[in-house]
């Protein structure tokens, strides 16, 4: 067994400059020390991404589960994706409405289907029939925009995610959103976009954050693994050039990053992004901005 893990997360590459996220930088350090020491007890790389992402959905302090905003419709659509690296398997969840934790219909989805994406009412009739648990009064479940955006000025955004290697060498990778403010309905970004917005291999597990149509059309976590495989690139400059290829479309945002050899990046080229990394050699970060 590999004695080394590693651990990435983030809440979003959205922060607003001069907005206070130390309750998000709280949440994040204790879900980064809680999964460090379930990465070191021998837990899978694919359990531990779950659970911090479930986490950090029911927290409602980033744009996701609980903190999600609504759609134009007043609709609550949340996508979420998570895939294994060993074997590449996938699930993915797109516009599901009414499910407490888009990211376990997302591994339902990836271990009770032969199927990789499923949206909308079909992947609601699915999470009920796997009886996972559903969202009675979306009104009062999730936290009230207004109140949100009045505190911060501005709209927020805040996908969340989660990328681990494990001891036993595997990487997994995990996101999930309620994609961008006031978007329309049926609208799904990247997130729920295996290749695009999250992708975990051989070779690393990528999350990204930030203007998802950018990002599908710059497939831009498998393009991370793509320069690693054929360009021979480490792991921080795969990122970057990923990165640099969505500003190149126009697009910004964030993305974090783990390899088979332990490295870890969490990059961005907007603001800047919530996020932190912990690892086996006692590597333990928070931040927000620069
Ligand atoms: N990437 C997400 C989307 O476009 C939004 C975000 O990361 O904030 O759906």
């Amino acid at each position: 067994m590999a004695s080394k893990w590693a651990l990435v997360l983030h809440g979003g590459a959205g922060p607003i400059f001069g907005q206070d996220y130390s309750a998000q930088e709280k949440h994040l350090a204790s879900l980064l020390k809680a999964g460090g020491q379930r990465l070191a007890a021998g837990e899978t790389a694919l359990d531990v991404v779950e659970s911090l992402v479930a986490a950090m959905e029911a927290s409602g302090l980033y744009l996701a589960g609980k903190g999600a905003a609504p759609n134009t419709a007043g609709e609550y659509e949340l996508d979420a994706a998570i895939m294994d690296g060993r074997t590449r398997n996938a699930g993915a969840v797109g516009a599901l409405q009414g499910v407490l934790s888009p990211i376990a219909a997302a591994r339902m989805v990836m271990e009770r289907t032969p199927n990789v994406l499923i949206v909308a009412a079909g992947a609601r009739r699915l999470a009920d029939a796997a009886g996972l648990a559903t969202v009675e009064d979306p009104g009062a479940y999730y936290a009230p925009v207004d109140e949100r955006t009045r505190q911060v000025g501005a709209p927020d955004v805040g996908t969340v995610g989660a990328v681990a290697l494990d001891l036993y060498g595997d990487m997994s990778a995990a996101t999930s959103t309620a994609g961008i403010m006031n978007k329309t309905p049926g609208r799904i970004g990247d997130t729920p976009v295996i290749g695009a917005g999250t992708w975990a291999d051989e070779r690393c597990a990528i999350s990204c954050t930030g203007l998802g149509e950018y990002f599908i059309r710059a497939n831009a976590a498998a393009d991370v693994s793509a320069r690693i495989r054929y360009g021979g690139s480490d792991l921080e400059p795969a990122v970057q050039g990923a990165l640099d290829d969505v500003k190149r479309l126009g697009g910004e945002g964030g993305m974090i990053a783990v390899s088979a050899n332990g490295d870890m990046a969490a990059l961005f080229n907007s603001g800047g992004m919530k996020r932190g990394m912990t690892n086996s050699d006692g590597r333990f970060e928070v931040a927000t901005f620069l």
